[in-house]
């Protein structure tokens, strides 16, 4: 689950990481109000779980509170990456002497947490990463005995030359190590962790992801869900208990399993398709589970066929084509809809879909081929 910044912001402060004060509001009113407590020189930063808001124009300096208004006024209501901004961060506005990155993950093939560090912060760390690989700094963390004093200060030292910012850095990389443990973070991340004029090390931007599965332990953090900032398409995932992630392609999924759903997104790329999302819809046999997959494929406009591929253990075959039939009837389903079916009641099933009319398949082969040469037609 994606935080906002200032979410994480709190997460930081309260491990004792240096963090400028701020306030988030909704309004261009709140935003004066807030800037001019603040003493008008401030930053106003848009709230939405993605990066790159600089660029996009989510990030404005003002010098007054008037102006802090009138940045608000126009990064309220604007999307960036698909996103609506809904809230603004409005916090001081910090003098510039050097920016870093500082971030720590949990890394599949290290089996651990990595940290990355690096001296050129501020731009996105995979521009340097491809640009100037030795700007970069990894240190894998040993889960066994975490981050060992000695690891701190090195990469503190790679930021900093000066003894006093070295200092500052060290303790700062601990505190963002505690708070990536407490939080169960799958990232945290400073960037950029700033320098000032008068030689201060500050965190002024927070991105935290935290791992789903830790939440039930995590009141406080489970209560940093905005559903406001989610896309509706995850939202009604998780209420619905299907596993969605979005992709980029046109051929719509709906399995059963997410080793089959795996199988199936490989099958549609070997006959030269992409996948427009990975969907599990469960083991169970619940129709309303098919309703609530079909109304999230279809509300994607790039899908241009809907593939369901289901094996029929536990799950039985007629349930998923009963649910087919009745989604079809609630909501106006576009693309065609390819279906394989095998296994528990697979007679059954394939009885329903040809009354309805629907062409189904036996063979995962056979089908995939279709609903792929389908979507590159269309
Ligand atoms: P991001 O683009 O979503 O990562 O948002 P950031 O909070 O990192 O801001 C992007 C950039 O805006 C930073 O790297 C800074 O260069 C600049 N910026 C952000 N806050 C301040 C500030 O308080 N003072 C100054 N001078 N620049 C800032
Ligand atoms: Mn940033």
């Amino acid at each position: 689950m994606d935080i906002h910044e200032y979410q994480a912001k709190e997460l930081f402060r309260n491990a004792g990481i240096p963090v400028p004060p701020g306030e988030v509001v909704t309004t261009p009113e709140a935003a004066e109000a807030a800037a001019d407590k603040l003493g008008g020189k401030v930053v106003v930063k848009a709230q939405v779980h993605t990066g790159g808001r600089g660029k996009a124009g989510g990030v404005k300096l003002a010098s007054s509170a008037a102006e802090a208004r009138e940045h608000a006024s126009r990064i309220l209501g604007m999307t960036i990456n698909d996103l609506t901004v809904h809230k603004v961060l409005v916090t001081p506005a910090e003098d510039i002497a050097s920016e870093a990155y500082v971030g720590v993950l949990v890394d599949r093939k290290s089996q651990a947490p990595v940290f990355m560090v690096s001296p050129e912060g501020g731009v996105d760390i995979e521009e340097v990463a491809a640009t100037n690989p030795d700007a970069i700094r990894k240190v894998r963390i040993d889960p066994r005995y975490g981050l060992l004093p000695h690891q701190a200060y090195g990469m503190a030292a790679f930021l900093y030359s000066e003894p006093a910012q070295v200092k500052q850095a060290t303790k700062i990389i601990g505190q963002l190590y505690q708070a990536f443990l407490d939080g169960s973070c799958s990232l945290a991340e400073i960037n950029p962790l700033i320098v000032t004029p008068d030689g201060d090390v500050k965190a002024i931007d927070a991105k935290v992801s935290v791992d789903e599965s830790a939440l039930f332990r995590l009141p406080d953090v489970e209560a940093f869900r905005d559903l406001d900032a989610e896309p509706p398409s995850e939202t009604k995932a998780r209420e619905a208990s299907l596993s969605f992630v979005k992709l980029d392609g046109n051929v719509g999924c709906c399995v059963n399993g997410a080793g089959l759903a795996m199988a199936t997104m490989d099958l549609v790329k070997y006959y030269g398709g992409e996948p427009a999302n990975f969907l599990d819809i469960g083991g169970s046999s619940n129709p309303d589970k098919v309703v609530a997959a079909l109304e999230i494929i279809t509300a994607d406009p790039s899908v241009e066929v809907i593939l369901f591929n289901i094996f029929g253990g536990i799950t039985r075959c007629d349930d998923v084509a009963n649910g087919i039939v009745a989604a079809t009837k609630q909501i106006d389903i576009k693309p065609p809809i390819f279906i394989r079916l095998t296994g528990t009641n697979e007679e059954e099933a394939l009885a329903i879909l040809k009354d309805a009319g629907f062409p189904a398949y036996t063979s995962m082969d056979d089908v995939v081929e279709k609903a792929v040469q389908f979507a590159a037609q269309a």
